[in-house]
Formats: structure tokens, C-alpha cells, sequence
């Protein structure tokens, strides 16, 4: 039972929380995720989802998962460490690294348990770690579960790592911002890690499969080398449309991960038909450019007519298009506004973004039409709420 005291401190939290606008909820998805989504009873059109290629839904996909299924049955077992390790997951990793340049890569269930597996098995009490404002919380979190000084610099600007003998430091960095849709400034970031003696960590799970040429990712666009950038993240779940996470990078870092990293050793493998299916979606990220292409000309398309439109939008050239309001009960109010129209536009507050710049998280993905960015773009333009927001 939660005694009456427990109770009270759980629905003061509460109240604060509703009494800020911060209230969270969810919506109830029925069936295939996409871009006609079926939510809480309601069609609409998605513009929400980290589905950037539209592979999330792709029969193709499916079609690997359930043939992984049939050869490796559902469940994997146990960790990777003790008979969870599938042949499925060893050409992932293989393919993985072959697709990014990397000697090797090793996978982890999520995104956010790779950073912390990470952070927590290469830096320790007596290190330091620098990161910037705006990243992503897994990688702020893994730097407090690590127990090294984090450092905190403003966002898009270069930390300060002195070139000290002593305390190990390590540099982490989105290098997509994952709610404005920016970039790192990663050759900078490279010069001042290798001048001080530290390690660069990028986390690029909103550029995997999106940017670049080849879909390699923000690292394939700035022109950076595994000696420049010895740890690599990327989730599996955003652009690939599956499920999961990895790291890549030299030999050296992987099998000492494999050693150290407690969020890898202490938890079950991801099941093998997952990784099937991601072989899948790996390959046609790598067959299938005209995705990165047409996503392109989307964004292009919505950025001119929301700055004819004078909305407020984000500094990024990448799919994530965040419409700036400020207020975070003007953003629910343009949220409801915009589902009464028929599109999912989810708004952002704090705490994941920092106060006075709750938003409308607008994404694109490559399932989308021209016109349902001009739609939306209508549907904007008649929002009295955006006249009013505060940025
Ligand atoms: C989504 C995200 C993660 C977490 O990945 P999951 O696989 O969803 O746990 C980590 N870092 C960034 C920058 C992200 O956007």
C-alpha cells in the first residue's frame, strides 16, 4: 500500500506539474506506424515520428523480421555475453561497421543504454566530461551515472579542455540536435579534442541513414575519420525503422566495451528477428537514395512556405523542424488546434527543452507527399496562436 504521506508527496508533484502545462500524456496508436496514422480514434497525418525514410512500416522489413522469427524463434534467450549472441547479430555489427568505415561495431538494446554503457565504462570519478547544453538526456545522464565532472558548454560553442596531464576527458555531442534539428560543429570539435588529448563521442541518431551521400550520417557529410571520431552511437530505431542501438569504432574501444559496459553485459540481447529485419533496412538505406532525396525536397518545400508564412522555425537543414513558440501552454494549445485539423504535430516543453522554448516538434520523413506539407502548412497558417508566440 502507498501511505497517505506517499500519496500526498506524488499528487503535489502532480499538481505542479499540470499547474506549469507540463502535464504528459500519450495517445493511443492503432495499428502500422507511418504517415496515416489511426491515434485515439482520429486519422491523421504524422509529422512527429523519428521514422525519417519511412521504413518503419515497409513490408519489406516485415517480411525479414517474420523469416528471422521462423529461424530464431522470438525471444533471444539472455545477454549477448552468455548464449544470447545470434548469427543475425554478428553479421549486424559486421555490416554496421562495413556501412560506417569502423573496424568494428557492437549493438545495444537502445540508444539510451549505449550512451550510458558508454559513458559509465570510459570515464570514472577522476575524468572529466564535456558536453554540450542541448544534448540529448541519455548523454547527460550516462556523464552523472559515471560519477566524472561533467562540464556543461553552451550550445553550439567549443569547450574549454585544457591539455592537462592527470584527469582523462572525454567530449560528448549530439550530432544531430535531436529538438532543433542542427548540427555539431564536429571538425572543431575533432581539433580541440585531439589537441588536449580527448576522446570525441558523437551520438548521431537523428543523422544515420538521413545525411550524407550514402546515408552514413552527419560524421559522412563533415568529413570525419574514425581517428577523429573514435566513438560513434546511432540508434536503430529512428531513420532504420527498427529497434535497438549501436556503437562503432576502433578495435581497441569495442572489446574493452564488451568488458565494461554494464548496460551491455547486464541485459538480454535484442531479438535476433530485429536484427534481421534492421539487415534489411540497412540495405536499403544504402539502395534507396531517392528517400534522402525526396526528404530533401521536402524540407526545402516546408521551410520556404513557413518563413512565407512568418512562422518561427529552427536554424536546421535536417528533417527535424521545430516551429518555435515559447509558452508552453501556447504550444498544447497549437497541438490541439493542429489535431483538430487532422495532423500530429506533438509539442515539446520543458524539461526536455529549456524553459520559454516549448515548441512544435514538426519532423519529415520520406513518406511524406509534397502535399501534406502543404496542407499542414495551411493548416498553420490559420493558428491564431502563432501570432501570439512569444520567441
Ligand atoms: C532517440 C535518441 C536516443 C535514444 O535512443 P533509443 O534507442 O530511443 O533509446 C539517444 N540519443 C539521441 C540523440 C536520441 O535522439
Amino acid at each position: 500500500m502507498i501511505s497517505p504521506a506517499w500519496l500526498g508527496r506524488l499528487e503535489a508533484l502532480q499538481h505542479k506539474v499540470r499547474a506549469e502545462g507540463l502535464y504528459r500524456t500519450r495517445r493511443l496508436l492503432e495499428g502500422r506506424q507511418g504517415v496515416r496514422v489511426h491515434m485515439d480514434g482520429r486519422a491523421l497525418t504524422n509529422f512527429s515520428s523519428n521514422d525519417y525514410l519511412g521504413l518503419a512500416g515497409d513490408p519489406r522489413l516485415e517480411q525479414a523480421l517474420i523469416e528471422g522469427a521462423a529461424k530464431y524463434g522470438v525471444g533471444s534467450g539472455a545477454s549477448h555475453l552468455i548464449c544470447g549472441h545470434s548469427a543475425a547479430h554478428h553479421r549486424l555489427e559486421e555490416e554496421l561497421a562495413d556501412f560506417l568505415g569502423r573496424d568494428r561495431a557492437l549493438l545495444f538494446s537502445t540508444g539510451y543504454m549505449a550512451n550510458l554503457g558508454v559513458l559509465s565504462a570510459l570515464i570514472g570519478r577522476n575524468d572529466l566530461v564535456f558536453e554540450d547544453r542541448l544534448n540529448h538526456a541519455s548523454l547527460l545522464d550516462g556523464a552523472q551515472l559515471s560519477g566524472a565532472k561533467l562540464k556543461r558548454y553552451a550550445h553550439g560553442a567549443m569547450p574549454e579542455v585544457a591539455a592537462v596531464q592527470g584527469p582523462f576527458s572525454l567530449i560528448a555531442s549530439d550530432g544531430v540536435f535531436s529538438m532543433d534539428g542542427d548540427l555539431m560543429e564536429g571538425k572543431s570539435l575533432a581539433s580541440v579534442a585531439s589537441s588536449a588529448g580527448a576522446i570525441l563521442m558523437v551520438d548521431d541518431a537523428h543523422g544515420i541513414g538521413v545525411l550524407g551521400q550514402r546515408g552514413a550520417g552527419i560524421l559522412e557529410v563533415q568529413g570525419l575519420e574514425q581517428d577523429e571520431v573514435p566513438v560513434l552511437v546511432g540508434t536503430l530505431g529512428k531513420a532504420l525503422g527498427t529497434f535497438g542501438a549501436f556503437v562503432a569504432g576502433p578495435e581497441a574501444l569495442i572489446d574493452f566495451l564488451i568488458q565494461k559496459a554494464r548496460t551491455y553485459i547486464y541485459t538480454t540481447a535484442m531479438p535476433a528477428a530485429i536484427a534481421e529485419a534492421t539487415r534489411t533496412s540497412l540495405g536499403l538505406v544504402q539502395q534507396e537514395s531517392w528517400r534522402r532525396e525526396h526528404l530533401k525536397s521536402l524540407v526545402s518545400r516546408f521551410r520556404a512556405g513557413a518563413k512565407t508564412l512568418g512562422l518561427v522555425i529552427g536554424a536546421s537543414d535536417t528533417p527535424i523542424q521545430p516551429i518555435m513558440v515559447g509558452d508552453a501552454q501556447l504550444a498544447m494549445s497549437v497541438q490541439s488546434r493542429l489535431l483538430e485539423a487532422g495532423f500530429l504535430v506533438v509539442a515539446i516543453r520543458p524539461p526536455t527543452v529549456p524553459k520559454g522554448t516549448a515548441r512544435l516538434r514538426c519532423t519529415l520523413t520520406a513518406g511524406h507527399v509534397a502535399e501534406d506539407v502543404d496542407r499542414l502548412l495551411e493548416a498553420l497558417s490559420v493558428c491564431p496562436e502563432l501570432s501570439q508566440s512569444n520567441v
